[in-house]
């Protein structure tokens, strides 16, 4: 090695993306309960609340004109336009979640996931959820009971085209039986969270006879 690696280890942050309806939220919320130190990115939209979303939590809810500031003044990791409204990851957040050695998760969909990695190459680890089928998908948005007939043919719509991303993706999960499902996630995560690469810090540490920073 060339370089002294950094004195701890940096903040992963892990992607996870798929069509509406396939079972992200279920999945996330899960590995975010087992795994507390795991944050979550609160992104900007200018798309209104929908009823029991709260600013600050789901999202930071803004203006358009104020979504426009922002990117004006350069504070988005990445933006994109999703289903006719902007989204946005703060920058600041970001940045500080990998030199704090925070992960975050991101909820956010392909070209978000394409441009925090193009930003954070050494950093970002992205997870395609795939539903087993587009029947089954269309089943579960109807289980749900939270769209309308027409928001849910839409959804199954564009879920053709958000599949066709899975090959820039680094890990795909099948989210086929829920159990089964998790697993596969929270390996990724953890396998993510412990390679050499990140925990190069620890070793020196280790070496150094210095007292742990983790
Ligand atoms: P998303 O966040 O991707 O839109 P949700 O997590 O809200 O999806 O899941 C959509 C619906 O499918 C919910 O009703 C959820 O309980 C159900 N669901 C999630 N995973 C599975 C699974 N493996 N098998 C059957 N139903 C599931
Ligand atoms: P919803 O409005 O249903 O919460 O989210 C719609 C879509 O926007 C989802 O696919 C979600 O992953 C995506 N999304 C949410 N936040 C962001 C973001 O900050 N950036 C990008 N690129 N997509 C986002």
């Amino acid at each position: 090695m060339s370089s002294r690696p950094p004195s701890k280890p940096r903040g992963l942050l892990l992607v996870v993306s798929s069509p509406s309806g396939a079972g992200k939220t279920t999945l996330c919320t899960r590995l975010r309960s087992e795994f507390p130190r795991l944050g979550f990115s609160v992104s900007y939209t200018t798309r209104p609340p929908r009823p029991g979303e709260t600013d600050g939590v789901e999202y930071n809810f803004v203006t358009p004109a104020v979504f426009q500031e922002m990117i004006a003044r350069d504070e988005f990791a990445e933006y994109a336009m999703v289903h006719g409204n902007m989204y946005g990851t703060s920058s600041q957040r970001v940045a500080d979640a990998i030199e704090d050695g925070h992960d975050l998760l991101f909820d956010i969909d392909y070209q978000g996931g394409h441009q925090l990695r193009q930003k954070f190459p050494d950093d970002v680890v992205l997870v395609f959820i795939l539903p087993p089928s587009l029947k089954e998908l269309e089943r579960r948005l109807r289980g749900r009971g939270t769209d309308s007939n027409e928001v849910i043919e839409r959804r199954i719509r564009v879920a053709r085209e958000e599949l066709r991303h899975y090959d820039e993706y680094d890990y795909l999960v099948m989210n086929d039986e829920i159990e089964r499902s998790y697993d596969a996630l929270r390996a990724v995560y953890l396998s993510q969270v412990h390679t050499r690469q990140r925990l190069a810090p620890m070793a020196e540490q280790v070496l150094s006879g210095q007292e742990q920073l983790l």
